[in-house]
């Protein structure tokens, strides 16, 4: 049977429909109300309220399908907003930063803990909700915590909490028996694993490994023979071994965000340096961003001072930049980025870490033409897929851009398609929410 060992507590804070939470607390009449958020474009539903997803709207649907619902059951929708929702983000990520000294943000609404050594079994369960009711205390956010002894369990474990209620949205494995721990892994379907995707799991279900259990019993050894060392890490992670470090850098398949970001070796104060951090994370960001085929519409930039230096001033920040145009383009990410970090950048600071965000995702064939922005975009193209291809070649970075010097120019006039947005309540002054009384 199988039995998770306990040493390592890993927890992943989610946020239950965070582009749909966001909205909400910022305009309270759309709570119980079914709400749809969607992508760049006002193309595709990419957030869904509880109540939306119970009219049977699946995500990613084209908005055009679902406008029916507008009539027959008051179907609310909004235009994204990244601004407000990558500030929410930052927000969020700053509270959960004070539960543990390490910390890694996985995706806009997702970050890790390690609270290993940190407390008893027992108690873990209490100090997620602690965490839970902190967020939604401070930002009125709803969201789950998962904890295991691995990320990958980490993740199931967010999983169970978000689908059962009875966990009042914390789940932590090792405060379960061997035998309940096993009764969870047989319920849940293999494609729920973390990096088991649409076509892994066919292959997956053709040898006989239906449910998560199943995978956790397969021999990573064997598996990395019929897959890769990837799929060999997943097995052991689902055993209860931690292979995936809280590390800086993650790489999985299929992500709504890609995030790059690093420790520095040394601490550094000049905007110069920090440039040539920013400008290195996203070419390798973006390189990412062109091997899937995708373009992005925003790019957010973080920068932070060392946590564990609490004699020097402690300062983090995160700011998320539009981008007229979905791109791949590492110049154009650069320019945006940089607009971004310059808005950030404190002098006199020390600064540890910094890393870089590409989201709103789509892929590249479904960009929609700008006439107001004279981008050859095929050149681009054609310039980047050779830039790719001299550096599969002849290793990484034999050809990089020269990020530093660069200047800003016309990154101002962010032309936002997106007819239907809310305010950027916490982020512009002219924009803040107004109570009447
Ligand atoms: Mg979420």
């Amino acid at each position: 049977m199988l039995a998770l060992p306990s040493e390592r507590a890993i927890a992943l804070i989610d946020g239950n429909n965070f582009y749909v939470s966001c909205e909400r607390v910022f305009n309270p009449k759309l709570i119980g109300q079914p709400l749809v958020i969607l992508s760049n474009n006002d193309g595709c539903i990419v957030s869904r309220s509880q109540e939306a997803r119970d009219l049977g709207i699946p995500m990613g649907m084209p908005f055009f399908k679902a406008k029916h619902f507008i009539q027959s059951h008051g179907l609310q929708w909004l235009s994204s907003n990244y601004t407000l929702y990558g500030d929410m983000s930052a927000r969020m990520m700053h509270v959960l930063a004070e539960f543990s000294p390490d910390q890694e943000i996985y995706s806009i609404d997702e970050c890790f803990l390690d609270l290993s050594h940190m407390m008893t079994n027992q108690a873990l369960i209490s100090y997620g909700k602690t965490i839970k009711e902190r967020i939604d205390q401070y930002l009125g956010l709803p969201t789950c915590v998962g904890i295991g002894p691995s990320k990958t369990l980490a993740k199931l474990a967010n999983h169970i909490a978000k689908k059962n209620p009875q966990f009042e949205g914390v789940f932590a494995w090792s405060t379960l028996p061997a035998h309940e721990q096993l009764h969870w892994l047989q319920r849940i379907a293999v494609g729920e694993v973390w990096g088991v995707g649409r076509r892994i799991n066919a292959s997956l279900e053709q040898m006989g490994i239906n449910t998560v259990a199943d995978l956790a019993q397969a021999n990573p050894e064997m598996m990395r023979r019929r897959f890769s060392v990837v799929m060999a890490r997943t097995v052991t992670e689902l055993q209860g071994i931690s292979c995936l470090a809280m590390s800086d850098i993650e790489d999985t398949p299929d992500k709504q965000q890609i995030i790059s970001s690093k420790s520095f070796g040394q601490e550094v104060t000049h905007l110069q340096h920090l440039q040539e951090a920013v400008a290195s994370y996203i070419c390798r960001a973006a390189e990412k961003l062109r091997a899937q085929n995708s373009v992005c519409q925003y790019v957010s930039v973080f920068v932070r001072t060392n946590p564990f230096a609490q004699n020097q001033t402690q300062y983090r920040n995160q700011i998320t930049i539009p981008l007229s145009i979905a791109t791949s383009d590492s110049r154009r990410l650069i320019k945006a980025a940089f607009f971004g970090l310059e808005r950030i950048y404190q002098p006199g600071l020390r600064y540890k870490k910094a890393g870089v965000i590409l989201s709103d995702i789509s892929p590249a064939a479904q960009q929609q033409e700008d006439l107001f922005t004279k981008i050859d975009q095929k050149k681009s193209a054609q310039v980047m897929q050779t830039m790719d291809q001299l550096n599969h070649l002849y290793g990484a970075n034999t050809l990089t851009l020269a990020g530093t010097g660069a200047t800003l120019g016309n990154v101002r006039n962010w032309r936002m398609r997106a007819n239907h947005k809310s305010q950027c309540f916490t982020t512009r002054w002219d924009e803040i929410p107004l109570v009447r009384s």
